[in-house]
Formats: C-alpha cells, sequence, structure tokens
C-alpha cells in the first residue's frame, strides 16, 4: 500500500527501541525524553487553559502572545529582530517545522545538503518532498573526539541541483557544537550559492562548558534565508507537547505556511500560551536544568567508561556517543540491538542516521535527560553483564 519512495522508512528507531525497551523491562537511554517535568507554573498554565474555555483553534500561525514571545527571545538572546506577525510561526513541533520548510522550499529532483548523522525524520521529509539528500559526514577528529565536518566535502556536497542546506546545531546524535567557524563556512557556502538554510537549533540552551549558541541567521548574509527552527520540548521538559516555531524572512514564512496550514492548520492553545509564559519567565529554571544535565552527562559518561566503552564528551544536546571498538567489537548497531536482551538497557544505534555506513558503524547514543538513579541503575546493569560475559 505505502507510496514507494517512504518504503524504505519503517517504523522509526526510536518507537522501535522504546518498544524493545517496554518489552524487555530494559532501561531506557534510547528516546530523547526527560524523565521530570517542566516549570511548574508553566505547566499549571496550561491546565488553566484546559478548564478556562481555551480549547478551540488558535490562529494558523500561532497565538499572538506565543508570537510575541518568540520574537523577543530572539532578541534578548541572539539580537535578532523579528515582526511576530509576519515572520514567525508556530508549529507543530520542531518536526512539522523541518517538514514543512521542506517540502516548502525544494522541488522534486532539487537536492539537500545534510550533516550526517542526521535526525531520522530529517531523511524522511526530503524524501516525502521528492527532493534527495547528499550527506556531508561529521566524523571525531580523534577516537573519542568532538564530531565535525570537513569544510572542502561540504563545498564539494553543492551542486547546480542544491536548494537548501539543512543543519542542527546543537546536533543530535553528536553533541556537537557547530563553532562560529564551522557556521561560517557553511554560511559562505550558502550566499556564494544562493541556498536557503534550514536551522535546527531545538538543543539551543543545553550546552555546557560556557559554550554559546551560535544561530546561523546571525553570520552575515544569512538573515534572510534562513529558517530558524526551536521548540519547547527539550527547554522545557515537555517534549510530549509538541510547540515548536520557525523564525524566517516574509517570504520564507508565507511559504512554509502555505504548506504548514494543510499539514495541520493548527494545535493546542492551551500549550502555546503556557510556553508563550515559559519563554518569557522560565529561562532561570533552563540555566538550572542545563547545569543539572551538564552533572549528568558527566555521571553517565564516565559510568559507560567504567565499562569499558570509549565516549564523547558532548558540548550539547541530551546524548552521548559511545564507541564500542573499545571493548573490542565493531558493529555499534548489532551491540545497541543485543543490550535490551544482554544487560536490560537500551541506546540507540548511531548508524541509522547514516547514509554512509563506516560514520555511525562503531558507535551507540545513550540519552543522559533521566534522573541520576536511572543512570547508576543502568551503568550497573551494563557492568553486570560485562562481567558475566
Ligand atoms: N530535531 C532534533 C534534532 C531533535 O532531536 C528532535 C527531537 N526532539 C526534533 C527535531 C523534534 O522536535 P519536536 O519534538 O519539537 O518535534
Ligand atoms: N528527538 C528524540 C530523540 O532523538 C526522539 C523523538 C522521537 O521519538 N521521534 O531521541
Amino acid at each position: 500500500m505505502l507510496v514507494e519512495r517512504m518504503r524504505a522508512f519503517g517504523t522509526t528507531i526510536f518507537a522501535e527501541m522504546s518498544a524493545l525497551a517496554a518489552a524487555t523491562g530494559a532501561i531506557n537511554l534510547g528516546q530523547g525524553f526527560p524523565d521530570t517535568d517542566g516549570p511548574t507554573t508553566m505547566l499549571d498554565i496550561a491546565a488553566d487553559g484546559l478548564r478556562s474555555g481555551l480549547n478551540q483553534y488558535p490562529p494558523g500561525t500561532g497565538r499572538p502572545e506565543l508570537r510575541q514571545a518568540i520574537a523577543s527571545h530572539q532578541r534578548s538572546h541572539y539580537g535578532l529582530s523579528y515582526d511576530p506577525d509576519g515572520e514567525v510561526l508556530v508549529t507543530v513541533g520542531a518536526t512539522e517545522a523541518v517538514s514543512a520548510s521542506i517540502l516548502a522550499l525544494t522541488e522534486p529532483g532539487d537536492e539537500v545538503v545534510v550533516l550526517e548523522p542526521y535526525y531520522d525524520s530529517y531523511a524522511a521529509a526530503i524524501t516525502l518532498a521528492g527532493a534527495a539528500r547528499v550527506p556531508v559526514s561529521l566524523r571525531p577528529t580523534t577516537p573519542g573526539g568532538r564530531f565535525t565536518f570537513d569544510p572542502d566535502e561540504f563545498r564539494a556536497a553543492v551542486t547546480r541541483r542544491t536548494r537548501a542546506v539543512l543543519i542542527n546545531s546543537p546536533h543530535n546524535p553528536t553533541g556537537t557544537v557547530l563553532t562560529r567557524d564551522e557556521l561560517e563556512v557553511i554560511a559562505t557556502v550558502c550566499v556564494e550559492h544562493d541556498l536557503v538554510a534550514i536551522s535546527d537549533e531545538v538543543y539551543e540552551h543545553l550546552l555546557y562548558d560556557g559554550g554559546a549558541h551560535v544561530p546561523i541567521a546571525t553570520l552575515p548574509g544569512m538573515r534572510d534565508r534562513t529558517v530558524s527552527i526551536s521548540s519547547a520540548g527539550k527547554s522545557f521538559s515537555v517534549t510530549g507537547w509538541k510547540i515548536g516555531w520557525i523564525c524566517a524572512a516574509p517570504p520564507l514564512i508565507r511559504a512554509v505556511n502555505t504548506v504548514k496550514q494543510f499539514l495541520t492548520y493548527t494545535h493546542s492553545a492551551p500549550m502555546q500560551l503556557a510556553v508563550a509564559y515559559a519563554l518569557d519567565n522560565e529561562m532561570e529554571w533552563v540555566d538550572a536544568l542545563c547545569a543539572s544535565l551538564a552533572g549528568r552527562r558527566d555521571r553517565l559518561a564516565s559510568g559507560l567508561e567504567s565499562v569499558g566503552l570509549s565516549v564523547t564528551h558532548p558540548q550539547g544536546t541530551y546524548f552521548i556517543q559511545a564507541d564500542v571498538r573499545a571493548i573490542g567489537l565493531t558493529d555499534g548497531e548489532a551491540f545497541a540491538r543485543s543490550l535490551p536482551h544482554d544487560a536490560g538497557v537500551v541506546g540507540i544505534p548511531t548508524a541509522v542516521f547514516c547514509d554512509n555506513d563506516e560514520v555511525g558503524r562503531p558507535f551507540v547514543r545513550f540519552a543522559f535527560c533521566k534522573r541520576d538513579e536511572v543512570l547508576d541503575e543502568a551503568v550497573n546493569r551494563l557492568m553486570g553483564s560485562r562481567t558475566s560475559s
């Protein structure tokens, strides 16, 4: 039944591995969602909204309070100025923002340059649009080192058919935060070849060790050719709310909204109001979350190292990459698929986010956005299975 171009996709790895966690009773360090709630007042505002009749369609572009809060957030954090009435669009999570952008801005046969490993919905969105993805690989510079790309490879990926580049920083699944120099390489290519940058910044506030997020829209020549995407899910620990947004120049917003209005039109009025409140008032809560996540990153990293895995120390996101070559294996996917049964722990094989098999093969992604006791139990289980094997 399924259309031919979507047949390669099957079930998402997150659904598959979460189902495996449930079936085996394994600890789920696969799907990236926190196991604690967001700020209480934000939750109360959503609940009050539900009880006070805020239950009909909000405007198609999003509630004005939320568009205003998003515009203020971009100004106060990054010095980027967007008109809340013509340059901001509320979407069903970053997922819809990415899909609607690709569907609106690429023709069948166009190429989209994407950093690999890439978040799985990117590949599906590009395929849905009838476009083609052209991956540029992120690789660790040294064993256990930061994943980065080769600027020459990036430049060489652009052809006559390239329409857009789709980037993500902080980057899922590697934890890399692109530096200003790296972003400048990308920006220069976009300007030279007149490309649109679609920039997924959902982890914009989850940076560690004093790192700073640089939106590519702040680079010279980029503001009017960038679709900046973010979402409340990660910043405020409400991944189930799916309140996302886009900031972009009017021609880009109008194009994306033309598609978005027929995908979903609009959604979740009470949550939109609650996220508007959170963006205006809960950034200290986000800072505390970030400090706590940095501690949990270190806790899981040293736990994984204690069982013999070699790990990256991510500069941002929820995710650590573990290299199975350190325990004498080569195939991270086989390791990840056997782990729920052998050790009672779930991780995500990085290879599923790659076209180039060699890039992701030795790696498994573990999420550290879980309570300390959950991380400790996962490490205990891994330790137990290593000593018994
Ligand atoms: N982009 C990236 C890089 C992600 O990790 C995720 C998962 N949260 C998304 C997009 C999807 O975000 P949302 O849940 O807001 O749709
Ligand atoms: N973004 C989440 C992750 O990377 C998963 C979201 C999903 O289940 N599609 O783990």
